[in-house]
């Protein structure tokens, strides 16, 4: 457990109390749907089919995962968007297919990447990718007569990343999400080391943040 603030500690403790009151519910929603989930799973490990292809069917899959389980997080009732301020990590398959969908072409992911772009080297030309409010998601359209992260809209939401599809967080309120400028604050996400697997095996090696991808968003 990390050296947290007694107020977010206290928060922290709660939401994991939760998120494990739940987890039977979600666990049963998804057993019940295990022949979808498998046939979804088993198109992601089609060898035959191109990787944009198995992309899509593992964006099907995170779909109907988050059908199951989105009701049962926090993400079903907040409106809030605190997450689209953390760094987004994606391959270049998925920049590219988000690319075609939105009619701009992705940059192609810088030299110095890391397999997390929060981590990455800063440099000059390149800022490290930051946590914050001050690191929007290009794709954030965000609500002027709101504070930050608590009422942006995804604006590219069809065609969003694997990161975001399988992002739930399983507290009761989005209290944990808000970026903190001196901790990091572990939240009880929803488990999704599975599809960030099979996101990883078909996406492969060239991975960046949104922002280096997208840099200015719609406008290319
Ligand atoms: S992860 Fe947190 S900030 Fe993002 S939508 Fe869910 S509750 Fe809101
Ligand atoms: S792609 Fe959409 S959901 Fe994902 S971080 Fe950006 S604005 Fe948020």
């Amino acid at each position: 457990m990390p050296d947290l603030p007694e107020e977010l500690r206290a928060e922290h403790e709660k939401a994991v109390a939760f998120a494990r009151s739940q987890e039977e519910t979600v666990q049963q929603r998804l057993d019940a749907d295990r022949p979808t989930l498998t046939m979804l799973v088993n198109a992601t490990q089609d060898g035959k089919l191109p990787r944009e292809t198995r992309m899509a069917w593992l964006r099907k899959l995170a779909d109907r995962i988050n059908q199951l389980a989105q009701s049962l997080s926090a993400c079903a009732t907040n409106h809030c968007s605190h997450c689209c301020y953390a760094p987004v990590s994606l391959s270049f398959l998925e920049a590219k297919l988000i690319g075609a969908a939105i009619g701009v072409e992705p940059k192609a992911p810088p030299a110095q990447t890391a397999r997390h772009a929060a981590s990455a080297t800063p440099t000059p030309l390149r800022p490290k990718i930051g946590h914050g409010y001050a690191w929007p998601c290009p794709f954030l359209v965000e609500d002027a007569s709101l504070p930050s992260g608590k009422g942006g809209k995804c604006g590219i939401y069809e065609h969003r990343p694997m990161v975001c599809r399988s992002c739930l967080s399983m507290a009761a309120s989005d209290k944990l999400c808000e970026p903190q400028p001196d901790h990091l604050v572990p939240l009880p996400l929803f488990d999704a080391r599975v599809l960030h697997l099979l996101a990883a095996q078909i996406g492969g090696a060239e991975v960046a943040d949104i922002r280096d991808f997208f840099p200015a968003g719609m406008a290319g």
